[in-house]
């Protein structure tokens, strides 16, 4: 089946898809009308709805309007709701008159189902439909009527269940003690509200990618500690340039947010940020997004920091927002900092690599983590992301 890209031009990201994604899931829906993939996409690029999907599906292809690491606008789940932030939505059309060409419609959406979850390494338990979200409307109301099972089944057969490394059906989700404790310690080190079931499903796999350890030369690690140390300091808080958030910068942060009528809780993201990057005079072209040599800088220290990615527009626009979020500053006892390192260290001391367990990032733990890597043959990058994490909690 071909599919093809008529994506929505940047100009309406704001309206249509305006974050940075990181998908975890597929989301199944049914248009409810009779339009071709075409005319659906070009429907929803044209208007100035919210409502927005990745991709239309029906006889003949497949059309994509939204780059998958963006969300798209589609499960009633709100802002913030995993169908609508995390999901990669599929229309099929077709549905409301059914027949023929809704049924190869529907063949083509488990054709592309299973070559998305393919790509990214997933199970059929990545599939979900819109009914799962928010307000559980009856939707995708012709697949339900003919068995939700079936469609399940049929991109099961599609992803082949030879090919086990391909699709890990839910079965094969990880789940022990081992993982049970690694949810903990990212709850209490990162806030990530995982929930506590011991399974490395597709939120835990997630959040692993999300917060992986990697050695950084301590310097570099502080660079961006540095940075906002510079900005306060030129905006006339005095404290010292030492690349450390230690308790004096911790107050100093807080006194900044009293004073911009920010939330007053030390931790340095988006909003704060923003507010480091404005400058006395700010000048608003584009919409209201804060464009100036200083979020440049910034987005510099980003991408040398955490490999951001960030495109260098100087623009404090919604990827800058989403990174200045995922990677916030805050202070923390270095002993809570340090738990997550310490927990690795631990495993890979239990699995019989040598190293001290003292919570801190290393040039030896580098190198212990690279054996196992190599070890276990996985990419060996001294990154500690979801394979290396899954691993390690087997
Ligand atoms: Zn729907």
């Amino acid at each position: 089946m071909k599919i093809v890209k008529n994506l929505v031009p940047s100009n309406k990201y704001n309206i249509k898809c305006p974050y940075f994604m990181t998908p975890t899931r597929i989301v199944i829906h049914n248009t409810a009308n009779d339009a071709s993939a075409q005319n659906e996409i070009a429907y929803m690029i044209r208007n100035d709805d919210q409502t927005s999907f990745h991709y239309a599906v029906d006889d003949q292809e497949a059309v994509q309007g939204i780059p998958e690491d963006r969300n798209a606008w589609h499960a009633s789940d709100g802002l913030s709701g995993k169908g609508n932030r995390e999901g990669i939505a599929i229309e099929i059309c077709y549905s409301k008159s059914g027949g023929e060409k809704f049924k190869k419609a529907e063949e083509n959406a488990v054709q592309l189902t299973a070559s998305i979850l393919k790509r990214y390494g997933w199970g059929i338990d990545r599939v979900t439909k819109h009914q799962d979200y928010g307000n559980h409307k009856y939707c995708p109301h012709r697949t339900l009527e003919e068995g939700w099972d079936s469609f399940l089944n049929r991109v099961s057969i599609a992803l082949g269940s030879s090919n086990s490394s391909d699709g890990v059906p839910s079965t094969d989700v990880l789940k022990n003690d081992q993982v049970l404790q690694w949810q903990k310690v990212m709850n209490q080190v990162y806030r990530c509200n995982l929930a506590l079931d011991g399974s490395f499903g597709p939120d835990s796999k997630a959040k692993a990618n999300q917060y992986q350890l990697h050695y950084t030369v301590p310097t570099m690690k502080n660079e961006y500690v540095r940075f906002v140390q510079q900005r306060l300091k030129n905006l006339g808080y005095s404290l010292s340039i030492d690349g450390s958030f230690g308790p004096d910068m911790y107050k100093k942060v807080k006194q900044f947010q009293k004073d911009r009528s920010l939330k007053v809780d030390g931790w340095v993201g988006k909003d704060t940020v923003y507010e480091l990057l404005k400058d006395s005079s700010i000048v608003s072209s584009s919409g209201n997004v804060l464009k100036n040599d200083r979020v440049l800088e910034w987005q510099k220290v980003m991408n040398q920091v955490y490999r951001c990615n960030l495109a260098l527009d100087g623009s404090f626009g919604p990827d800058s927002k989403a990174k200045a979020n995922q990677y916030q500053l805050h202070y923390t006892v270095p002993t809570i900092k340090s738990e997550y390192v310490r927990f690795v260290q631990q495993r890979l001391k239990n699995l019989g690599y040598s190293l001290s367990i003292d919570g801190s990032f290393g040039p030896d733990m580098d190198k212990k983590v690279k054996q196992f890597q190599k070890d276990r043959s996985l990419k060996v990058d001294g990154w500690i992301g979801k394979d290396t994490v899954e691993q390690l909690l087997k």
